[in-house]
């Protein structure tokens, strides 16, 4: 049964419409979890695939060091950026008629966390098209859709037609005024979509929530995001691999939030020196979100990939929790009924949790109920 909470905000997001950009890291770390080899002073081109990553500037191999991916340390190789953006060479294939070339082309971009959607469901009925972010911090949605409104339906309309489906449905929120305006007056030339105006609350963006708020069958519907539309119409429209990820940067220790457009693989801390202005030195970083995210100690140890999609700088905030009160809001508020505060002090994780963070978020004894429940950190 759907729950969905409006949430109280820790603090103002006030973004501008603008996607600021940063093209030219001094250098990139690329995580090898494979037997990838590789040499000292090996020459790396742009685009070239070291498992799940690409890599987005090209030069070569001057070191490696440990990073932290989804909270495991990882070793990561350091290419030093040549500033030439050499490109390795690939032959594609061009034609997409059914969705196994939909499947093979994003397989050959490397974009497997997309194409895995497709192939999870066998007989896909429906396609929502989502533009509303998981967390409250993160805005990369809602931009994309404002600044790519055009190339998002002309591609949403050839996935429909792709999969031979009569209609599809574009879902943003209901305060998403600007973008709204926008997708309506070019909507009408594409009638096979329709757009869906949602309630602006936590949670509608699962899947799970939104196919049941729109009165889809989760299994049979393809649920995509504005950001992944456009790295498919990237992919066929403009044989572009995908190298760049958009983060929201906020916070009450900086003087102004931003959305960067940021090549992945790049150290937060270099993003921090070019683009963020510390006005309160007492903070602490969060990476995507209070709820669902964690704090981070060391931003020399996190890169920008496509986990990331945004980082809170606050001023510190004093930990004190206390000791449970039996009020029994941790249950009420689970989307899942799960009995949250039983797990948490016989140390359980629930198959069903999904992270939401709802639970830390509504205790009164702030209490860390997630760390046992979910038993993961950030990791999408
Ligand atoms: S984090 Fe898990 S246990 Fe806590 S509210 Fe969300 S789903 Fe329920
Ligand atoms: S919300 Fe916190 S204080 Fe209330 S029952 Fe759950 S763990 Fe205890």
């Amino acid at each position: 049964m759907i729950k969905l909470v409006t949430l109280k905000e820790k603090h103002e997001l006030n973004i501008v419409n603008k996607i600021y950009d940063f093209k030219n890291p001094s250098k990139i770390y690329i995580p090898i979890y494979t037997d990838t080899t590789f040499k000292m002073n090996d020459y790396i081109y742009k685009n070239t695939y070291f498992g799940d990553y690409t890599t987005s500037i090209s030069g070569y191999i001057k070191g490696s060091k440990e990073i932290i991916v989804s909270n495991k340390k990882i070793t990561a190789i350091e290419i030093d950026n040549d500033f030439k953006e050499n490109v390795s060479n690939r032959k594609r294939k061009k034609k997409i008629t059914s969705k196994e070339d939909l499947i093979n082309i994003l397989d050959e971009y490397n974009l497997k966390y997309i194409s895995n959607k497709l192939k999870e469901i066998n007989n896909i009925n429906n396609i929502i098209v989502v533009s509303i972010d998981e967390e409250s911090y993160s805005v990369k949605e809602l931009m994309r859709l404002s600044h790519n409104y055009p190339e998002i339906l002309e591609t949403f309309d050839f996935l429909l037609n792709i999969l031979n489906l009569s209609q599809g449905i574009l879902a943003t929120k209901n305060t998403n005024f600007k973008s709204i305006k926008n997708v309506k007056s070019i909507i009408g030339t594409y009638p096979n979509i329709k757009i869906s105006l949602l309630p602006d609350k936590y949670l509608i963006s699962y899947k799970e929530f939104i196919c049941e708020y729109l009165n889809q069958k989760k299994e049979e519907t393809l649920l995509l995001t504005t950001n992944e539309i456009y790295a498919i119409y990237n992919v066929i429209k403009k044989a572009k691999d995908i190298t760049e990820q958009l983060i929201t940067i906020s916070g009450n220790a900086i003087k102004k939030s931003l959305v960067i457009n940021i090549r992945i693989g790049t150290l937060l801390e270099e993003v921090i020196k070019e683009f963020i202005e510390i006005i309160d030195n007492n903070y602490e970083i969060y990476i995507n979100g209070y709820l669902q995210g964690i704090k981070i100690s060391d931003v020399s140890k996190v890169i920008i990939d496509r986990n990331i999609d945004s980082v809170i700088i606050n001023k510190m905030e004093e930990d004190n929790e206390t000791e449970c009160i039996n009020c029994g809001a941790c249950k009420k508020i689970c989307p899942f009924n799960i009995n949250v505060k039983n797990c948490y002090f016989d140390k359980m994780k629930h198959k069903n949790c999904i992270g939401c963070g709802l639970c830390n978020y509504i205790c009164p004894a702030k209490i860390n109920l997630k760390k046992v429940v979910w038993g993961r950190k950030y990791e999408k």
